[in-house]
């Protein structure tokens, strides 16, 4: 747990506000800084860390997950990938995972952010990685190992950045975690010119090469491209991949960042976070 270097972070600043691992891009905490400290993630920190509820559901849906694969192998016209085209069916089987919140557990670097009265920064981010100790979720080795021995290629789908690459390999090879060697598995953003957040150009580029039986993340964006755009389009854009949940998708619980949150507010981390705490209260539903 990076404590002492978050503390030294801390102490620049007061601030807390937005804060997003890799699934919303770059950040500009700049126009936070008449934020004022609150515990906003609190309860979803502690809810990832403490309760049986989260272990319950992480676990289930890797175990969905793994009874699911023998059918996506057996189907040569099964894909979870909606940007898979053309002759797929004899091609290799291959699952994609997002890594933060999927396979990886960061909510020590959640907690101490929350600790240190801090907020997130890329640096306070990349120290984190950079231990590359971060645990993997409930389910996800069991899950990856079965895939692994039944021949699937495992790929790696993340938007942590392409200089973080090394550090992830490392924290997932200290997991005894599936990583092909022969090819590259870990896909960065800003690697091979994916400057974009959005991981519809990855999908595409493994679904060239292998027939994707499987999608496997913590936020909207790891299934579909368009997880950017208003709270109701996302909800009728889930809404149409109906079948495919549980089946060929499976959500890992993240109730603490994501691009759910970012569509609260227009997706827009340059807002201020004054009228970011108002635009979110604006859309609560009472009665
Ligand atoms: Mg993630």
């Amino acid at each position: 747990m990076p404590t002492t270097s978050l503390k030294n972070l801390c102490q620049i600043s007061l601030l807390a506000g937005a804060c997003c691992i890799s699934a919303c891009g770059s950040i500009d905490t700049k126009n936070n800084a008449q934020a004022q400290p609150t515990y906003e993630r609190l309860n979803a920190v502690l809810w990832m860390q403490t309760s049986a509820e989260y272990y319950a559901l992480t676990q289930s849906a890797y175990a969905q997950a793994t009874s699911m694969l023998g059918k996506g192998l057996a189907d040569k016209n099964w894909t979870a990938a909606q940007e898979q085209t053309g002759d797929y069916q004899n091609l290799p089987p291959a699952i994609i995972l997002d890594i933060d919140e999927t396979v990886l557990d960061n909510s020590p670097f959640q907690a101490q952010l929350i600790k240190d009265n801090a907020i997130f920064t890329q640096e306070a981010w990349d120290k984190w990685t950079q231990l590359a100790t971060a645990q993997p979720l409930p389910g996800a080795k069991a899950f990856l190992d079965f895939a692994d021995s039944q021949g699937v290629t495992i790929f790696y789908v993340t938007n942590r950045e392409a200089s973080q690459e090394q550090d992830t390999r490392k924290n997932l090879l200290q997991q005894n975690l599936p990583l092909r060697d022969d090819i590259d598995v870990v896909l960065t953003k800003n690697e091979n010119r994916w400057s974009s957040s959005d991981k519809g150009a990855r999908r595409t580029f493994v679904s060239k090469d292998f027939r994707i039986i499987a999608l496997i993340g913590d936020d909207f964006g790891d299934f579909v491209s368009g997880a950017k755009s208003s709270p109701e389009t996302r909800v009728e854009l889930a809404k149409n991949g109906q079948s495919a949940w549980g089946t060929k998708w499976f959500l890992i619980p993240n109730p603490v960042y994501g691009s759910w949150e970012a569509a609260l507010f227009n997706h827009d981390y340059a807002k201020p976070a004054s009228e970011v705490t108002k635009l979110k209260l604006k859309q609560l539903k009472g009665f």
